[in-house]
């Protein structure tokens, strides 16, 4: 009998992935310049505003999307929305079609007409990464690369090693020492490899180096101050707006409020919400709201530099920590007309263990939605016909640190 080893990886895919005909480059979110998709491949964001000192984020550019949106089929998850991304076809472990579920007691207690959560920890590896790292998977097979790395101490570092190996590539995650052992565990169980370093920023060098050095294929920021993650990956994002107009047509979001870190998910919605207004079947963007662990974003909302180091509570919340913000986040609060709230560890404690009393378990900085939610409520930012739907990221088994709900 030949036993199954432990250490093998998959043979590469024989699948052949390519670049969406429709797609006509990538734009800056800042300065509007049009650039050819390799400057998508560098991780450095748009060089010319780069070269300014405003690092900002590109993002994917199309010609002529296709109409007919209806005829897209749920029975094949995310992948039945490659027409309008990237990559038509890409490495799938079936991401997408999480639930949209109604909070009604909650929206009555918030004095708003509907609040829903889409439940994102029903991604394959339990968060919204794998929307991203799904597309950005098949923008590096088709470059021919052999590995992919990125810097992330948890999510994306997890749902990276997990495609990865699944496609037969080699994946490299840069994180810091403390990286907690659920997602340390994952990512060594998948194949990757844990590249630990002493501090958080030390990781941009390290990571810098293996992309310009070494020739990796970088999935996440390595700038600092950072940039969003791949532009091609964070169309992977837009199948959110997506599912939301499949599921709530008829009682579309005013509001949605997303636990923000860099604003990837972020972007990507405001995008895929975009595409469906060019395409005439929403009227009205939804106002994106970020919920953050201090006053990032509130502040660049009242004129603080995006470049400089924003202030960030003592917390919990480890996946949207950091004292940083990025232009791509701030330009979707600024076009969608939307805002930013800080919510306090305490306040995303007591949100996590409502939610998980309406059978939603999620990892606390997934919380941190309904708290902020509840926090811009009784600031009176909501009224009575306000729609609003919170993002739930990630599932609350992943959480990295031990929550004692009995304190609360
Ligand atoms: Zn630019």
């Amino acid at each position: 009998m030949t036993h199954l080893s432990d250490t093998g990886r998959n043979p590469p895919a024989a699948v052949e992935y390519q670049i969406n005909p429709k797609m006509i480059g990538l734009k800056c979110t800042r300065c509007g310049e049009l650039f050819g998709l390799d400057l998508g491949d560098t991780g450095l964001g748009c060089s010319s505003c780069l070269e300014q000192g405003f690092p900002a984020s590109l993002a994917c550019a199309y010609e002529n999307l296709d109409h007919d949106f209806g005829s897209c089929s749920r029975s094949k998850k995310m992948t039945r929305f490659g027409r309008y991304l990237p990559y038509e076809s890409f490495p799938t472990l079936g991401e997408g079609n999480t639930a949209v579920l109604p909070l009604a007691d909650i929206a009555r207690s918030l004095g708003i007409a509907h609040l829903w959560l889409k439940n994102e920890g029903q991604n394959p590896t339990g968060s919204h990464k794998d929307r991203m790292t799904a597309v950005c998977l098949a923008r590096a097979i088709e470059l021919g690369k052999q590995t992919v790395v990125a810097a992330s101490s948890g999510n994306a570092g997890a749902s990276l090693a997990a495609y990865a190996s699944a496609a037969g590539l080699r994946s490299v995650i840069v994180c810091s020492e403390d990286i907690a052992p659920a997602w340390a565990g994952a990512i060594s169980a998948h194949g990757g490899e844990l590249h630990k370093l002493k501090s958080a920023d030390e990781r941009w060098p390290h990571m810098r180096k293996l992309v310009e050095e070494d020739g990796f294929y970088p999935v996440t920021n390595f700038l600092s101050p950072p940039v969003g993650s791949n532009p091609f990956g964070i169309e992977g994002y837009k199948t959110i707006a997506y599912e939301i107009f499949e599921d709530l047509e008829h009682e579309m979001p005013t509001a949605i409020v997303i636990p923000n870190c860099r604003g990837d998910v972020m972007a990507g919605i405001y995008y895929g919400f975009r595409d469906l207004v060019d395409l005439g079947l929403v009227q009205k963007l939804p106002r994106l709201i970020a919920a953050e662990p201090g006053p990032r974003l509130v502040n660049v909302l009242s004129g603080s530099d995006y470049r400089g180091v924003l202030p960030v509570n003592e917390n919990h919340l480890t996946s949207i920590g950091g004292n940083t913000a990025t232009f791509q986040a701030f330009n979707a609060l600024v076009q969608t007309k939307g805002t930013a709230v800080a919510v306090d560890n305490e306040a995303a404690v007591v949100c996590r263990k409502l939610l998980a009393r309406h059978g939603l378990y999620l990892e606390l900085s997934a919380a941190a939605a309904l708290a902020g939610a509840e926090k811009l409520a009784a600031l009176g930012y909501f009224d009575t016909a306000d729609n609003v739907l919170l993002l739930g990221t990630s599932h609350g088994y992943k959480e990295p640190r031990e929550v004692d709900f009995d304190k609360t």
